[in-house]
């Protein structure tokens, strides 16, 4: 099939390179020129696993090809994916600005090329429901009736970044929403190989197959706040998480995923998936109240390590002057360079307003935060720094904070990051370690929700 992709980030890239690989023919837009050019002259502009190869092959192979010419992507297109930005505006709805600005222009191109002939529009965005029916007015206002040559489907994506590759080519579930059957039909085709091992592709309407995708998030982010109170609680009455963790995840009905407790989501989907879904409901005059808490508790759980880093090494005014902070993860969570919504990001804000000298070291997310300080900079008169390695960010630091759970954090050589720290004080927020461990290799420890042994 030939397939457009408008929107080249993540999902785009991830997405249109995968079709690729299954031998469509595909073409990614993108309105950021220098991103463009990256892409047609090779390289990459995110870091997933196991991309670069289905990457290298596509564009080889001349399957993936790369441009900022709508146009030209969409004339031979039989599917046209929107894989645009939904940030949330001020009022935390999804700002729907990119996605009915691409509609626009499409209906423009389809009217005025009505032998371009009959195309599948999708929407890939995570969009509220009634999006589907927008998408179609807008096309349809430049005079073309929806049937004839167009239908717009709902297909929200369900890969996770780090394994965006292996969700895309492996997703447990497809889901279709439309009320078409020649669209329907286009698009079991379209997913047939992706699913050759039995997974469903499950259809439903356009309203359902956007609130699905919603609902997968939010009950996921529930699920995580759910443990993250429950280990504040745990640290509170003397219990160990991780204990919890493994009695309750081994019921079938709860199942033993997301149940890590730690510092708080970020990213760019579940912090504004659920503000949106909760503004949907204001909308409709019903207070989604689960959803307030969790994003209220979110935004806590991000700077829970806070006041016992005060505790041990500010002065009375809380100020952290002269004093060294190392953090070990940057990315919002491991095999990823998204920085969005980091909750080390939060951590760092807060130490260098307070005066302290931050070092920093991520496996793969330094050059992202670096962009992320240089569009909105930090305040204060701390200041942070990059360090080449793990080991490097906790030399001569008087604390480490894990804030992201790298592979490459959880078996250090203990030994070597005591001596080479001031004083051996971690805070792990992401339970990277074991207690009894830190305290027989010499540290003071503390982690969420489980007891340090004394
Ligand atoms: P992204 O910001 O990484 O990528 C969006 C791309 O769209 C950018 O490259 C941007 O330059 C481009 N763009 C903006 N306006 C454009 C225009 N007019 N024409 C062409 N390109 C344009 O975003 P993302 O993370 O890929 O997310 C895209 C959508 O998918 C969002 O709705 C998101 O919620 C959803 N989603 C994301 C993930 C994820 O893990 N990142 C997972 C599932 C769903």
């Amino acid at each position: 099939m030939n397939i457009a992709v408008i929107g080249t980030g993540y999902v785009g890239l991830v997405g249109g390179t995968c079709f690729a690989e299954m031998g469509n023919q595909v073409t990614c837009v993108d309105i950021d020129v220098d991103k463009v050019t990256t892409l047609q002259n090779g390289r990459l502009t995110i870091y997933e696993p196991g991309l670069e190869v289905f990457f290298e092959r596509g564009i080889r192979e001349n399957r993936l090809t790369f441009t900022t010419d709508l146009a030209d992507a969409l004339e031979p297109a039989d599917v046209v994916f929107l894989a645009l930005p939904t940030p949330p505006a001020e009022d935390g709805s999804a700002d729907l600005q990119y996605v009915l600005g691409v509609a626009d222009h499409i209906g423009q191109l389809l009217a005025a090329n009505p032998h371009w002939g009959y195309k599948v529009l999708v929407d890939k965005s995570t969009v509220p429901v009634g999006t589907a029916a927008r998408v179609t007015a807008a096309v349809e206002a430049h005079g073309l009736a929806s049937g004839v040559h167009f239908d717009v489907v709902s297909n929200p994506e369900f890969l996770r970044e780090g394994a965006a590759v292996e969700d895309f080519m492996k997703p447990e579930r497809v889901v279709i929403g439309t009320s078409s059957p020649r669209a329907a039909e286009t698009m079991h085709r379209l997913y047939q190989p992706f699913v050759r091992s039995g997974n469903p592709i499950i259809l439903m309407d356009e309203a359902s197959a956007e609130m699905t995708k919603y609902a997968a998030n939010a009950l996921l982010a529930t699920k995580i706040t759910f443990m993250n109170e429950i280990a504040n609680l745990c640290d509170r009455v003397g219990a160990d998480v991780d204990h919890v963790r493994r009695g309750i995840g081994t019921d079938s009905r709860i199942g033993p995923k997301f149940l890590y407790a730690g510092i708080g989501f970020g990213g760019s989907c579940f912090p504004k998936d659920v503000q949106a879904l909760h503004r949907t409901a204001r909308e409709e005059g019903y207070e989604f109240r689960i959803l307030k808490s969790v994003l209220d508790v979110n935004e806590d759980q991000k700077k829970t390590l806070v006041p016992p880093v005060l505790d041990t090494l500010a002065d009375a005014r809380g100020r952290l002057d002269g004093r060294r902070i190392a953090v070990w993860g940057l990315a919002f969570k491991p095999h990823t360079d998204d920085v969005r919504e980091a909750p080390a990001h939060v951590l760092i804000r807060e130490f260098v307003s307070r005066g302290a000298e931050v070092v920093a070291f991520d496996p793969e997310a330094i050059e992202t935060t670096r962009a992320t300080f240089a569009r909105e900079p930090l305040a204060g008169t701390g200041t942070l720094r990059y360090a080449e390695s793990a080991y490097a960010a906790a030399s001569g630091a008087d604390a480490l904070i894990v804030a992201t759970e790298w592979p490459e954090f959880r078996r250090p050589d203990l030994g070597r990051v005591r001596e080479s720290m001031r004083t051996p004080l971690v805070f792990d927020g992401r339970n990277v370690f074991e207690p009894a461990q830190m305290v027989e290799a010499g540290f003071a420890y503390r982690s969420i929700g489980r007891p340090t042994p004394e």
